[in-house]
């Protein structure tokens, strides 16, 4: 990777892609079924797919399509205004895959789809109807757009029967604009999240914030405390990595000790959960901790 000796020793990580990583692989290549896992090249497969020390192996899986129809300044996703038509039989194929390989834990995620009337929602929902049919063992998380803070857009994902509803902050309210596409914003973010609890109280809802990207601690606490205020349950926070050369540079390199720090804050305003560390993904090891901390 360009630019790698550069980075901090504690961002220095192989790629493992030993044994069941490699076994996996070719069943999602049979099943059709593509990974964010893979497709973000990301350093905590082996940790994730594994399944830990409780055996709860989680993937997360990107949903309509692989063509965004917003352009945030961190995410390497492709862009058009105009992305290919949905596959209506998307839903049944993904729980169809999803059952045969035996997952314990699923994250369901999406491109923004500001291009279809509903922006995905009923499709979104359709997904997690199905998944629940054919493996009503597995675990659901989805990691959704904003839908623009539209309440009935909200609503049928937030009771489609997914256990966990995720929806990302991203950034601290001062760095919305210079950070995420236009069309989305702190307070719309927060109103989705809010919303979600007030839609089903008993769900579980969860936020991501990247570090690294020109914040204030202040701002970063503020913004956990803005989402304990609207409910969130686990909070998850990481270090900003620049996908190309055209992406939003890094401002700092956060240290492991900093997101110790942060950690420890999140358990202090009452997060039941918070993920913090330089390598920390919004699904990293999701089921395990669902497993160890969630259900305990
Ligand atoms: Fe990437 Fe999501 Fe932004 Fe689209 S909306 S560009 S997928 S972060
Ligand atoms: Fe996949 Fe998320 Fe785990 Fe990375 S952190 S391997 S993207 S489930």
């Amino acid at each position: 990777i360009p630019g790698t000796s550069r980075l901090p020793r504690w961002l220095k990580t192989d790629i493992p892609m030993g044994g069941n990583v490699t076994k996996i692989r070719k069943t999602l290549r049979e099943l059709k079924l593509h990974t964010v896992c893979e497709e973000a090249r990301c350093p905590n497969m082996s940790e994730c797919w594994g399944g830990g020390k409780h055996g709860t192996a989680t993937a997360t899986i990107m949903i309509m399509g692989d063509t965004c129809t917003r352009g945030c300044r961190f995410c390497s996703v492709k862009t058009s205004k105009a992305p290919a038509a949905l596959d209506a039989a998307e839903p049944e194929n993904v729980a169809t895959a999803l059952a045969a390989w035996g997952l314990d834990y699923v994250v369901l995620t999406s491109v923004d789809r500001d291009d279809l009337p509903d922006f995905g929602s009923a499709h979104f929902a359709s997904t997690v109807r199905n998944i629940r049919e054919r493996a009503p063992q597995m675990m659901i998380e989805c990691l959704t757009p904003d839908f623009l803070g539209r309440p009935e857009l909200i609503e049928p994902v937030a009771l489609s029967g997914l256990d966990v509803y995720a929806h990302n902050i991203e950034t601290v309210e001062a760095l919305q604009r210079s950070v995420r596409d236009h069309r989305a914003n702190y307070k719309q973010s927060m109103f989705v999240l809010a919303h979600v609890k007030k839609t089903k109280p008993t769900l579980l809802t969860k936020s991501s914030i990247m570090l690294g990207v020109g914040e204030t601690d202040a701002e970063v606490l503020q913004t956990m405390k803005d989402l304990r205020a609207v409910g969130v349950d686990i909070v998850t926070l990481g270090q900003y990595m620049r996908p190309t050369k055209r992406h939003m540079k890094v401002h700092e390199y956060v240290t492991p000790e900093k997101f110790k720090h942060w950690e420890q804050v999140g358990n202090d305003l009452g997060f039941l959960y918070t993920a913090s560390g330089p390598l920390v993904r919004s699904s990293y090891k999701a089921g395990e901790f669902f497993i160890s901390e969630i259900l305990r």
